[in-house]
């Protein structure tokens, strides 16, 4: 293990988040509401989320948004994070292919989430707000707004996707250090739970299920708000820090990347790692830089989901969404990635994908914990099950390398550690995990009735 590491001063940390869609040629077409079937404005959001997400939300034309100097200030704490050359993984793998990952596993909490959470628990105090409240599936998103909304002040209550409060008690204890109220979901305290209790008393829960609590919730008590961590356009917009750092730092390596992956739950740290290089490929500067979003075989969406308006909910709470979805019923298989365990993807990557300007792979569960494995000991980071998917595609690039006898450059965007996920990895080791692929049939069936929603 020889990784060499690229980091910048505390002055890097970038002033702006970088909003693609100003830079989009064809803009993603616009959330619509439910009821009326038109197109949302900011205003119509203002109920559920925070304004300034809300108004972040629906900007189509400012290409750089101001980073709070609280927001900053809080950033300080873990950025900028490393970018690291793979060296051992290159030598692994023995490819001609320059291996580079931006580290975002270094943050308090192991994730990338802690760039949004801070933002949005910021304006929520900026505007107010006393309570909040949001889902999370494997933990992570939960455990970072736990401790933004400590720092701010702020109340939070989280509805944790059922199984994972189950598997992964560690999550919800990191939560509850931080002073959080952690609810499994579905629940008997929100209307939309006991539903889908009544319906499925064994409903292991999804990401879909605790959304639709948490914005319930969020619309009957006075001066909550609700905190998404994934999927909308300001999550994507908070998260480019990464891509803007890694920018800096690939300039430093001296190097520009051919392929920048990421693995893909809902697009954030998807988004964040490549809107800003895709920023110079939407310019023609550098047209031939390529995008793989890396996605769960048992969950996917953007390889073989339908183009279509769908609810970013299970129950149906949230506007609708123009996105590659599996419709908002599907329930995912229960891998392990549980952060990449969602039916659809954002309005924005959804858009680039139709036109061809980023592309998707499937990643199989068994060969996402193989990468994990080879990457922890050629590199010396356990990586998240959920980063193990970009890690799985890095490597299948890195072989094409090797078999073209061509060298490229990869950035991959390490989105999280796998330290709290090692009940994942005994099961691997056990041969006690399994691959689930989808099939045509389940997806039809379950995208067929879309076309009524916008009826
Ligand atoms: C939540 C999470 C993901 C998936 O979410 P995105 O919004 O697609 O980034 C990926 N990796 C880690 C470590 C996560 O916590």
């Amino acid at each position: 293990m020889d990784a060499k590491k690229f980091l910048l001063n505390e002055k890097d940390i970038p002033q702006a988040w970088y909003n693609v869609i100003a830079d989009m040629k064809t803009k993603p077409a616009p959330l619509i509401h439910p009821g009326t079937k038109q197109p949302l404005k900011a205003e119509d959001l203002y109920p559920i989320f925070s304004k300034a997400a809300s108004e972040q939300e629906v900007n189509y034309t400012d290409r750089w948004i101001w980073i709070p100097e609280e927001v900053r200030e809080m950033y300080r704490i873990w950025r900028p994070t490393p970018l690291v050359r793979a060296k051992g993984l290159e030598r692994l793998l023995d490819t001609p292919a320059h291996i580079y990952f931006k580290n975002e596993s270094v943050s308090p909490v192991g994730s990338h989430k802690l760039n949004s959470a801070i933002a949005q628990a910021y304006y929520c105090k900026q505007e107010g707000i006393t309570n909040i409240t949001t889902e999370t599936g494997a933990g992570q998103w939960g455990a970072a707004l736990s401790l933004a909304a400590k720092h701010f002040g702020l109340e939070l209550a989280v509805y944790m996707v059922k199984i994972s409060y189950e598997q992964k008690p560690y999550r919800r204890s990191i939560m509850q250090t931080y002073g959080a109220e952690v609810i499994a979901s579905p629940s008997m305290s929100t209307k939309a739970g006991r539903k889908i209790i009544t319906e499925n008393p064994n409903h292991v829960g999804s990401l879909g299920t605790a959304i639709s609590e948490a914005v319930e919730l969020a619309m009957s008590t006075p001066n909550c708000k609700y905190v998404l961590g994934s999927v909308l356009n300001h999550v994507s917009l908070h998260q480019t820090v990464i891509g803007l750092e890694a920018e800096k730092q690939m300039e430093m390596a001296g190097e520009y990347p051919d392929l920048v992956i990421a693995c893909f739950g809902g697009g954030s740290n998807f988004s964040g790692v490549a809107f800003p290089f895709l920023r110079h490929k939407l310019s023609g500067e550098k047209a031939d830089t390529e995008f793989i979003a890396a996605e769960p075989s048992s969950c996917p969406k953007l390889t073989r989901g339908v183009f279509q308006y769908d609810f970013g909910d299970e129950a149906g709470y949230t506007p609708l969404i123009p996105m590659y979805t599996l419709g908002h019923n599907f329930r995912p298989a229960n891998i392990h990635a549980g952060g990449l365990r969602y039916h659809g993807a954002g309005a924005i990557i959804s858009q680039l994908k139709r036109d061809k300007l980023i592309d998707a792979v499937d990643i199989p569960q068994l060969e996402s914990f193989k990468a994990a494995t080879m990457f922890a000991r050629s590199e010396g980071i356990i990586p998240a099950p959920e980063s193990s998917h970009a890690i799985a595609a890095t490597i299948r690039e890195a072989l094409k390398c090797k078999v073209e006898g061509k060298s490229k450059t990869i950035l991959f965007n390490l989105s999280g550690h796998g330290l709290i996920d090692m009940t994942a990895y005994d099961r691997y080791f056990a041969n006690d995990l399994a691959n689930y692929e989808v099939s045509d049939e389940e997806i039809r069936a379950n995208t067929a009735a879309l076309e009524q929603i916008m009826k």
